[in-house]
Order: C-alpha cells, then sequence, then structure tokens
C-alpha cells in the first residue's frame, strides 16, 4: 500500500507555547517551534505535510469564522491527504470539533484534533505523544485503504471520542476529555483498540464544506435563585436567534411565573429555546417533572443527550444554513453527525 499522507493544522493553544521570559505567561508560537521538537515525526511512515494560522492563537479567542477557516483549509487539501491533524488549544477544543463535524458534510477522511495541558517544549509534556498517536489515527485505514475514523475525533491521553460528543473536564489533568453520552472510538494502550461499532460508516461520496455560522445565539445557565428580570434582559438582546437553556438534571426549571412568561414573550418573537442539561451525562426528558412540563407548552426543543457545545454550534451551524423555525426544528433535533442519540 502507498505511504499514507497526513496534513497537520496549527491553529495554536498550549502544545506549540512558550513561556514569555518577563511575565512567565505563555504565549503561542510559530508551527516550526513544534515541529523542532519532536524529532520523532521524521521517523513516522507517514507522509507530512502543515498548515498554520498565520498568528496562532489561545482557543479562548477562537471564532465561528475560525472553524470556517479549518473547515476551509481541510476542504482545499482534501484530496491532497488522507487524514488532517488539528493542533488546537484544548480549552474550547470541543467547540471547534462539534462545529468541523457539522461543517465538514460527507467526511470519510479521519480528521482528528488533538491538543496537550503542557506545552511540547517542556520536560513532563502530554504533547508528543497526543501528537503522534493523532498522526497515527489521521492515518489509519483498512487493507481497501478506506479510513479507520472517517470523522471529526479528539485524541487526547490514549483516549480518541468523537469530537461532537466531547467535553473539557479537567483544567490540569492530562486526561482532561471525556465523552459522557457515547462511547470512547478508541483506546492507546501498547495497540490502539478500536471501538468499530462505535464509529461512523464509511461512506463513498464528495465532500462538501459549509462556510455559514450565525452567531446570534445565546446560553442561560439557570440556578436556583437566577432573576426573571436578568433573563428577560437577556433574552431581549436585540439580533438574537436562538438561546440554549442549562436546565437542572433531566431538563427542569423553575415553575416562577415570571420567568414562564420571559420565554413564552420569547416563543412569540420567534426565537428558537433549546433545553440542554447542566448535568455531565444523561439526557433531557421534557415532561418527565411538571418542572419541565411549561417548556413543552412553549415548543422549547430539546437538546436531549447533547452536550451544551454541539448545541450551541449546531444552532449557529443551522442558522448559518438559513433555515426557517420550523425546518430549523425538525433539523436540531435529527442527528446531523451523531452527535445525538436518535
Ligand atoms: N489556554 C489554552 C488553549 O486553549 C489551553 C490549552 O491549550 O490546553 O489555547
Amino acid at each position: 500500500m502507498n505511504q499514507r499522507s497526513v496534513l497537520i493544522i496549527y491553529t495554536g493553544g498550549t502544545i506549540g507555547m512558550l513561556a514569555d521570559p518577563r511575565t512567565g505567561a505563555l504565549r503561542p508560537m510559530d508551527l516550526a517551534h513544534l515541529e523542532e521538537q519532536v524529532p520523532e515525526l521524521d521517523r513516522m511512515n507517514v507522509r507530512l505535510g502543515s498548515r498554520s494560522f498565520e498568528t496562532p492563537i489561545d482557543s479562548s479567542d477562537m471564532r465561528p469564522a475560525d472553524w470556517v477557516r479549518i473547515a476551509r483549509i481541510i476542504g482545499e487539501q482534501y484530496n491532497a491527504y488522507d487524514g488532517f491533524v488539528v493542533l488546537h488549544g484544548s480549552d474550547t477544543m470541543a467547540y471547534t470539533a462539534s462545529a468541523l463535524s457539522y461543517l465538514l458534510e460527507g467526511l470519510n477522511k479521519p480528521v482528528i484534533l488533538t491538543g496537550s495541558q503542557l506545552p511540547i517544549g517542556t520536560i513532563r509534556t502530554d504533547a508528543k505523544e497526543n501528537l503522534i498517536t493523532a498522526i497515527e489515527v489521521a492515518a489509519g485505514c483498512d487493507e481497501q485503504g478506506r479510513a479507520t475514523v472517517p470523522e471529526v475525533a479528539v485524541y487526547f491521553e490514549y483516549s480518541l471520542y468523537r469530537g461532537n460528543r466531547t467535553v473539557k473536564v479537567h483544567a490540569e489533568r492530562f486526561e482532561a476529555f471525556r465523552s459522557p453520552n457515547y462511547p470512547r472510538l478508541a483506546e492507546a494502550g501498547v495497540h490502539l483498540k478500536y471501538d468499530r461499532s462505535a464509529i461512523l460508516p464509511y461512506r463513498e461520496g464528495a465532500l462538501k464544506v459549509h462556510d455559514r455560522m450565525n452567531d446570534q445565539v445565546g446560553v442561560i445557565r439557570l440556578f436556583p435563585g437566577i432573576r426573571a428580570e436578568w433573563i428577560q434582559h437577556a433574552l431581549s438582546t436585540p439580533g438574537l436567534r436562538a438561546v440554549v437553556l442549562t436546565t437542572f438534571g433531566s431538563g427542569n426549571g423553575p415553575t416562577d411565573a415570571v420567568f414562564i412568561a420571559a420565554l413564552r414573550e420569547t416563543r412569540e418573537r420567534g426565537i428558537t429555546l433549546v433545553n440542554a442539561t447542566q448535568c455531565f451525562g444523561g439526557q433531557v426528558e421534557q415532561g418527565r417533572y411538571t418542572t419541565s412540563q411549561a417548556f413543552v407548552d412553549l415548543g422549547v426543543l430539546s437538546a436531549k443527550d447533547m452536550t451544551v457545545e454541539a448545541a450551541v454550534t449546531k444552532l449557529m451551524f443551522l442558522l448559518g444554513q438559513g433555515l426557517g423555525a420550523d425546518a430549523l426544528a425538525e433539523a436540531f433535533c435529527a442527528s446531523i453527525c451523531g452527535e445525538v442519540t436518535p
């Protein structure tokens, strides 16, 4: 079989950072710095190419336009490589992975996001293993040369996850990600063990790169004692198109009349409301308790077992497609690429 090829797309993040000599704060460095630190790359039996953001960024500065920028690079280089590794800060990696999974329609090659908790130049870094194994996954294929993981995934600390199912769960541990409602796609030990039943099936066909996201989306996290005026104020933001309410348990919220009236008035203005749970695992079941019945009555959409990251980016993506309220509601509740259990 021909040598496999992987394009590394460097966007920034801790993996390529160095400490500022004056303040000690970490700041992104260029791709050359990163490559210098991993001489092992030359020994891999994979042809590597690279692209970099002109100015690498901390992922806290990622915006929807940057997700589109990454998707476009993949689209332009799609036929030249067998797989793609996106080097990215871990803080907002779950959002980027979710957005890319929607933007890259018909993807049948691996797009593996990875990064690290310690910069690649530090002695105890987790970056090298993450990078090397991510490349191995991106290059993986069967005897016919079809990708083993034809989807957007996150590789971090010996685990491969479906990208749009991930959540960053730890600010310090190397094991920084989890996929609370979906099994791991692979585990890396002595062998790379794939769970083929969890991976999206390979499909023939062309890639379509979408390039529009609409950021008129908000998130309101409920808490006991949240003031209805505050919610009313947030919901009356000019231009707002959709809001994710992060609710308690299986999708419950206060029954306070002012709160419900604010939601009703918002729905009457044609704004889409989504109910996503604050719980780490499990799913929204509207109507199970009386404290979620109002959401059913008001036509609030259930995010079911989607992560907040997957729900927010899905709304941005669907609004970007110019869908009207009904089509948007239907598309939101269906699975685009495995982000929700049907
Ligand atoms: N602040 C960094 C970022 O997200 C953290 C990391 O890379 O892990 O860019």
